[in-house]
């Protein structure tokens, strides 16, 4: 009978590849795609297209599984408690706030748990060795293995010759020959090997989709969690912490202001019961919330810096209108005109 895996895959250029080589020698595949929450591409579908140009980007899991003849099942692990995994992280933070080592640990778990209800020989990745700095070495690699409960039934079949024989393969339900011994940080070989496996159809590799890896974002994912009590992030934040210029205004108090009308709307969302909402009403401008109970120096401040990025700009005194629920004020404020100011507090 073929060999059963269960392939990890984003639609990317390493699972594609993986995918066919395995399907090469006649492995029966099923695919999962992980959705964490902290997906670029899948943010942007959810908001109905992308900031810049208002596309909606392809989910590349499914395009994949459509190209090559495979099922894939979403698998949605934001509700999971990857989340407190995500804000304690055991082996701690890669250059941002990603956390590869346990997120790659968290997800292999539950593809173990796939593995067992399918009934499956082995879990396979598009993992390359020696191509992230953190999570995709050798000894990195070891550990995710042994600590998803995996351990022999992990393959990456673009490295395989390069790491210890999998079970299927002892067992010889797997051609080790047929497998490969890619490793680091080069494309050609990937690329050499889409050319003979005729995969044309791939994304080109953009640097990440996952918020986690983004420095501006991991500055506003740290500044939220310092300043919290409990190391604890919602689901319903991730979306707000993409979103606009953050301001650190006091150790409780935080502004984030729209640069854009579909910022706006995003904003807007957020503008409930525990948020502030700030524009300035005579003038076009953005939308701004302030999170936190402000005293009246900081509401000052934080007027100025919303009369700051409107129209009104150049003005001597602008009128921004605060509303929280049934409370509302208004401030006269000259807007704030020191860029060093703004350096200071921008997050
Ligand atoms: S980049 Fe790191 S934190 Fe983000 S999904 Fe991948 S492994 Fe997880």
């Amino acid at each position: 009978m073929a060999a059963y895996g269960i392939g990890m895959i984003s639609g990317g250029l390493d699972s594609t590849l993986a995918t066919r080589l395995l399907q090469e020698q006649g492995v029966r595949i099923k695919a999962i795609n992980f959705y964490t929450g902290f997906c670029i591409t899948e943010t942007q579908r959810r908001l109905g297209g992308r900031q810049r140009d208002g596309k909606v980007p392809r989910n590349e899991a499914l395009r994949m599984g459509g190209d090559l003849g495979v099922e894939v099942e979403l698998v949605d692990l934001s509700e999971s408690g990857y989340l407190d995994i995500v804000a304690n992280p055991r082996y701690g933070y890669g250059k941002n706030a990603n956390p590869c080592i346990d997120c790659r640990i968290f997800m292999m778990a539950r593809a173990r748990e796939i593995l067992e209800r399918e009934g499956a020989d082995f879990v396979y990745t598009g993992e390359v060795l020696g191509q992230r700095p953190k999570s995709q070495r050798r000894d990195a690699l070891g550990l995710i293995e042994k600590q998803s409960g995996l351990a022999g039934r992990l393959l990456r079949p673009l490295s395989a010759k390069l790491l210890p024989p999998t079970i299927p393969e002892i067992e010889g339900k797997l051609d080790r020959e047929k497998l490969l011994a890619i490793s680091g940080r080069s494309r050609k070989a990937q690329m050499e090997l889409a050319e003979r496996l005729g995969v044309v159809d791939y994304p080109q590799p953009a640097g990440g989709c996952c918020f986690l890896t983004d420095e501006s974002f991991g500055r506003k994912f740290h500044d939220l969690l310092d300043h919290r009590e409990l190391r604890k992030i919602e689901k319903d934040e991730i979306v707000l912490l993409a979103t606009g210029r953050h301001f650190r205004l006091a150790p409780k108090v935080k502004l984030v202001v729209g640069r854009t009308e579909g910022e706006n709307v995003i904003l807007e969302r957020y503008a409930d019961e525990t948020r502030w909402r700030l524009e300035t009403p005579d003038q076009l401008g953005p939308l701004a919330l302030v999170e936190g109970e402000p005293d009246y120096e900081q509401r000052l401040l934080a007027s100025r810096i919303v009369a700051r990025y409107g129209q009104g700009r150049e003005q001597a005194e602008v009128v921004v209108a605060w509303r929280r629920g049934e409370d509302e004020d208004q401030l006269a404020v000259a807007p704030l005109a020191e860029e060093q100011t703004l350096d200071e507090l921008r997050v």
